[in-house]
């Protein structure tokens, strides 16, 4: 019970200090309690502070978001990773270090077609839309960072390709975006492939057919 106590007295004391801690300069944090970009996870992004990026990042998201809400109705945006509070670098991110970086998770729907307001896990990754057979594989065969496999096939969602469709081509119309990255098969089902914009990742890197990945200029 004490060490509990503790532990809440800790994740307060966090809360606190970043929530008040004065901003570099050129830095802004993305919104933990606003109706059209969400959080994954409360806990996961804002008590530790996941959740900084450079000064203009979260327009981009709400241009973005709006693009989607007037074509397909409400419809949030969940906000992943970004970056911390300093440059260095956020753990286990390869990049995600100057506040240029931030992660956003797909759109999802039921096997019906009904939308989801968020996605399907508690920390907003790992709800992989795997590739079909004949789709683009190029990491088969390959272990990748922070991959737990595909979810079975006779799971109760699916990505919902209409709204991710629109909410990455209203980003790769944003001057503000340089580049977006995709996972193969779903760029392609996208009709995206080889667009200058939009890229794959890397085996190297995580998995991207859970979320995409929005690099700033
Ligand atoms: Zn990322």
């Amino acid at each position: 019970m004490k060490r509990i106590a503790w532990i809440l007295a800790g994740v307060l004391t966090a809360m606190l200090i970043l929530a008040h801690a004065p901003l570099s300069p050129g830095r802004e944090r993305l919104p933990c309690a606003d109706r059209d970009l969400r959080p994954g996870s409360f806990w996961l992004y804002c008590v530790l502070g996941r959740n900084y990026v450079q000064e203009g990042g979260v327009d981009v998201l709400r241009a973005a978001q709006r693009s989607v809400e007037d074509q397909h109705g409400v419809a949030s945006i969940t906000w992943l990773d970004a970056s911390g509070p300093w440059t260095d670098g956020l753990w286990p991110h390869r990049s995600h270090s100057d506040g240029r970086q931030i992660d956003v998770a797909l759109y999802y729907e039921t096997a019906e077609g009904q939308p989801l307001m968020r996605p399907p896990t508690f920390s907003g990754y790992f709800a992989y839309e795997p590739p079909e057979p004949g789709e683009q594989t190029p990491c088969a065969g390959r272990r990748r960072p922070a991959d737990f496999g595909d979810p079975a096939a006779g799971r109760s969602w699916r990505w919902d390709e209409a709204r991710n469709g629109t909410l990455v081509r209203a980003l790769i119309a944003d001057d503000r975006v340089r580049r977006i990255f995709v996972e193969p098969h779903l760029a392609n089902r996208l009709g995206l492939n080889g667009h200058p914009k939009v890229r794959f990742a890397g085996c190297a890197a995580a998995r991207h057919d859970d979320h995409i990945h929005i690099d700033l200029h």
